[in-house]
């Protein structure tokens, strides 16, 4: 069994996308050990995005991630990290399969209504960022 984090972004919340996104996540097998709505600080959200700190778009960025609620999770099944991001589909909605989250639900590059951990190493400490042991059920 592997673990990684998920974000339903702030945009797919305001559009009211959660219960969709969710059936999806069930449907593909997951299991929820951890859930919570939440609105990030924007000092939350650079540190979480920590990694894109040169990035051009980091202003833009963790300000759309601090512009409302979104809901953190921890989804797990086997391979989670690598079948996540497959459901996800690509960063960019234009480039993304058809049937994937972002091709159906992001409006753009930036604003792309899922997020996923990319490695171990990433998985293991984003979940630490949002949940304490106790939360992981
Ligand atoms: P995430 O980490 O959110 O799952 P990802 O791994 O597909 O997405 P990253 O390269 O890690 O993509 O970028 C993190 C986030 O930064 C993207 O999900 C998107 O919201 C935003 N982003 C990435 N590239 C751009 C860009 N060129 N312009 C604006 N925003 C971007
Ligand atoms: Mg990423």
């Amino acid at each position: 069994m592997e673990r990684t984090l998920a974000i339903i972004k702030p945009d797919a919340v305001a559009k009211r996308h959660t219960g969709k996104i969710l059936e999806k996540i069930e449907a593909a097998g997951f299991r929820l050990a951890a859930m919570r709505l939440m609105s990030l600080s924007q000092r939350d959200a650079e540190g979480f995005y920590a990694v894109h700190r040169e990035r051009p778009f980091f202003g833009s960025l963790t300000a759309f991630m601090s512009s409302g609620p979104c809901v953190v999770m921890v989804l797990e099944a086997p391979d989670a990290i690598r079948k996540w991001r497959a459901l996800m589909g690509a960063t960019d909605p234009a480039k993304a399969e058809a049937g994937t989250i972002r091709k159906e639900f992001a409006e753009s590059i930036e604003r792309n209504a899922t997020h996923g951990s990319d490695a171990p190493e990433t998985a293991a400490a984003e979940i630490g960022y949002f949940f304490a042991g106790m939360e992981l059920v």
